[in-house]
Order: structure tokens, then sequence, then C-alpha cells
């Protein structure tokens, strides 16, 4: 195994500081890179070397081993396509510069980063909001208000987030970077302004560089009559702000029933138990039923058993946009009296003895 020298492939001493390692690596990096030397094999293993070299001594802790005992044999692990492009090169380079002075700078390029994969993932901007409303409610419509919270464009900065520009310090307000002028002559789109040549100074100190604010609303929802349980109500445009367009997503209002000690529902009929006294069940007679909709005078046939159920026809649930109603079924339940006095047993009594003769 032929013992490699870092520092020798990479054209540096021994002393050589982090700095002169990313330099010399940029600079041989770009020279030997596989993209510029197509079909030259030696220029491919030259690259090899640099890539390793500076895996190497870029490395603090590998940096000390090599220092210590040398080169470790890499080569199975170079076998790896060169899938790292020169932008690559380029923008690990410049990503590790940290400058004081512009703090809030690399804040705005991170925020646009971020901004930017959001844009690819395709942007949430639909609101979701789960409203809870009685039974009535619900059969009878309602016409309420909720209060949401969305992003709607900063008007402080309209939407871009920052207020000021200054020169971008990299590229001298060109946009564009020179580079290795000695050998090529490649421009290149500058990294740290995005070929705009210039950078934001100060972030709008209302949205703090978002372009985006929280803010509150009022929106009226208009709840048809029967709706059901987990129906969705579309409100237009009163999601979130799209991409600081003035472009607004969508507010999808989901509706939550509760449930009700009376009434039981299904799609659009009703369920529910009435209770009538002993007389009634043997006489038969009117009797009231409280509905959603109002009492509902009702006569019980006379004889009626016990778990009878009674249909109130269209006395349902209307169909959500349609005319069509539900009906009402109505359990019967007997009242038996269990607190009659004396003289109501004793009549009872005498009732018995002549029922059984
Ligand atoms: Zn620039
Ligand atoms: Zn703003």
């Amino acid at each position: 195994m032929k013992k490699k020298d870092y520092y020798e492939i990479l054209g540096l001493s021994s002393n050589a500081s982090f700095e002169d390692i990313k330099m010399s690596y940029r600079k041989l990096a770009m020279k030997y890179h596989p993209d510029r030397n197509p079909n030259n094999k030696e220029a491919e293993d030259k690259f090899k070397e640099i890539k390793e070299a500076y895996e190497n001594l870029s490395d603090p802790i590998k940096r000390k081993n090599y220092d210590k005992y040398g080169s470790v044999n890499y080569n199975d692990n170079l076998n790896n396509n060169f899938n790292e492009t020169f932008s690559d090169i380029f923008s690990e380079f410049f990503s590790n510069e940290e400058d004081e002075e512009y703090e809030n700078i690399n804040k705005w390029s991170n925020f646009r980063k971020k901004k930017k994969n959001n844009d690819d993932l395709n942007e949430n901007i639909d609101l979701y909001y789960k409203l809870k409303i009685t039974l009535n409610e619900a059969i009878n419509g309602l016409n309420t208000y909720i209060e949401i919270y969305y992003l709607d464009i900063c008007l402080n900065c309209n939407g871009t987030g920052s207020k000021s520009y200054i020169k971008c310090n990299l590229c001298k307000g060109k946009g564009k970077l020179n580079i290795q002028k000695s050998f090529f002559n490649i421009k290149q789109k500058c990294y740290k302004c995005n070929g705009k040549g210039k950078i934001v100074r100060l972030l709008c100190k209302f949205c703090n560089g978002d372009g985006k604010l929280k803010k509150k609303k009022k929106i009226n929802i208009k709840i048809p009559k029967g709706i059901e349980n987990g129906m969705k109500i579309k409100i237009y445009n009163s999601g979130n702000v799209y991409k600081n367009r003035k472009i607004y997503g969508n507010l999808y209002v989901e509706i939550f029933i509760k449930n009700n000690i009376f009434f039981k529902r299904i799609k659009n009929d009703l369920f529910c138990k009435i209770s009538i006294s002993y007389y009634k069940a043997i006489f038969g007679g009117k009797i009231n039923i409280s509905t959603f909709y109002g009492k509902i005078l009702f006569y019980i046939p006379k004889g009626i058993q016990n778990n009878t159920i009674l249909k109130l026809k269209n006395k349902g649930i209307k169909k959500v946009n349609s005319n069509f109603y539900g009906d009402l079924y109505c359990s019967v339940f007997i009242k038996i009296p269990i607190d009659l006095n004396k003289f109501q047993k004793k009549k009872l009594i005498k009732l018995k003895k002549i029922l059984d003769k």
C-alpha cells in the first residue's frame, strides 16, 4: 500500500491552516473535476486523490489521526460516483462562511431556502376548522361566526420581508462570480445574492422577514338545514396567503354534531322514545310530541303495546340541498305508576276482579 502524503497532494506544508486547505482544495478540485475533464482517467484519479486528501485534512479529528499515524487506504470508499458538481463544491465553501456583519443576511437566505423548499412541496395554504354544533342546529340550519387565525401578507413590507438592500459583497453587485480567472473564465451566478447583486440588509421588524403575518378574522358560516356529521363547508379564499401573491387558500369547516339525549339520528331519520299513560295505551288519544320543529299533535291508537314504533312521515330531517325529508320514529313506552295511594289501589284491585271474570 502506497503511503499518501495528503499535504503534498494539496500542495501544502504540514502546518497549513484550515483556510489554506480549503483554498487549495477548491483550486485543484476545479482543475481536475471529471465534468471538466471528460474521459480523462488521469484527471479522475487525481480528483479522487484531492478529494480524499481534503476529506482527511479538513476534518480536525481525521487530520490529527493522519498526522499521528499516516494515511489509511480509503480507496474502496472513493469509487463513488461524482455526484458532486461544481456548485456543490462552491456552495459548501460559501455556506460555511460566517460573517457577523451579515448575520441578518444569513437569516434571510436561510429563510429564502426554507421558503423555496416549501414551494417545492406545494405549500399547504388551506385551513381546517372543527365546528361543534347541536342536533337542533344541524336540523334547522345555523348562521354563525367563527374566529380563525390565518397568514396574510405583511403590509409593512408588502410581503417581501425586508425594507432595504445593500450591494452584495461577494460579487460586488454584479450578480455573477468569476471563478478561477487564470485558467478558465467561468461566470457563475452568485450564491450569496442569487444573482441579484443585492442583499437584504434589514429584515422587516413586523414579520421578521417572513413577509407574512398571523392575523385573526371573523368568518360568517352558514350551515344548511340537515347537515350531517363530518360534512365540510368550504369557504373560498379564507385560508393562508399563497407565496405572498395575494392569492389565498380555502377554509374547510368540518361539522361535528353533539349527541342529543332524546333523539338519535340515522341519516335523515330521527328516533325517539315517548312515554304514555297506561290509560292512554288502553283508550288511545291525542299526545303532543316535542320535536325540533315544535310540537306535533299525534293520535295514539287504542290498545297500543309497549315498544310499538310509531312512524311520523316526513317529520325527520331535511336532506341537504334537497326537499326530501326523513321520517320520525317514536318508540312507545307505557308508564306504570309506582306511587298509587290506598284508594287507587283499592279501585285497581276491584278492576282486576272485573277484568279476570
Ligand atoms: Zn452576489
Ligand atoms: Zn413584513
